[in-house]
């Protein structure tokens, strides 16, 4: 497989990358994109077999369930139960590198949650992640690019080793800002539990 390098240097002037991006996701393909938190490697979060693919090609454990990522924090009731509190969460923290992990719609599948009946939602705030997401119309389910065990990746030079002639395409939105992955809080237990601090 022939992947494709898509520069992007100022997203609001690259539609038709963008778009040619968002279309290679809305078919069921892999891109690799920048979010200010570290590069991912995204897929359809409602298409089962690109989440299997994305399981393959980090060699990520099936049952570690993936974050899903959405291009504003209103979207997030499509895909999980949100309530009061994930609203004034999203409202102080999104768009950022906040996940919260809610009760899961059916229309994101157990392939994709690593078989939990919940599902991890973020809203990256990275110019780039939220014109393909946005672009894209589905949302995106993306762990860190990196394979399973090295560390994750804040350069798209980085990605290129591992996942070359492997995935459709990586977008190059040049180094990630912060490097550090997201914070995840969980809202299905009381009270509300932090997972992992970012
Ligand atoms: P990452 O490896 O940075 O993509 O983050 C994914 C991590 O988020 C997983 O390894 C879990 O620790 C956490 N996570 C994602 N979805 C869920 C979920 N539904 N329930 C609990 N933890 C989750
Ligand atoms: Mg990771």
């Amino acid at each position: 497989m022939q992947t494709e390098h898509i520069l992007i240097t100022d997203p609001t002037e690259q539609a038709t990358d963008i778009r040619r991006a968002a279309c290679i996701i809305r078919t069921g393909g892999l891109v690799v994109f920048p979010t200010e938190t570290v590069y991912g490697l995204g897929g359809d979060a409602t298409n089962a077999d690109a989440s299997r693919r994305i399981y393959a090609a980090k060699g990520r454990p099936s049952d570690n369930p993936l974050i899903i990522h959405v291009a504003s924090p209103q979207d997030a009731a499509m895909y999980a139960d949100t309530d009061a509190l994930y609203d004034r969460l999203a409202k102080a923290f999104m768009p950022g590198p906040l996940t919260v992990i809610m009760p899961r719609k059916p229309i994101i599948p157990l392939s994709t949650t690593g078989g939990l009946e919940t599902v991890a939602v973020r809203c990256p705030s990275h110019p780039v992640a939220h014109a393909l997401i946005a672009a894209a119309g589905v949302p995106i389910a993306a762990p860190s690019a990196n394979l399973s065990g090295k560390p994750s990746t804040t350069t798209a030079a980085h990605v290129y080793a591992d996942h070359a002639g492997r995935i459709e395409a990586i977008v190059d939105g040049g180094p990630c800002r912060v490097g550090v992955e997201s914070t995840i809080i969980d809202l299905t237990c009381t009270p509300p539990r932090l997972l992992r601090p970012g």
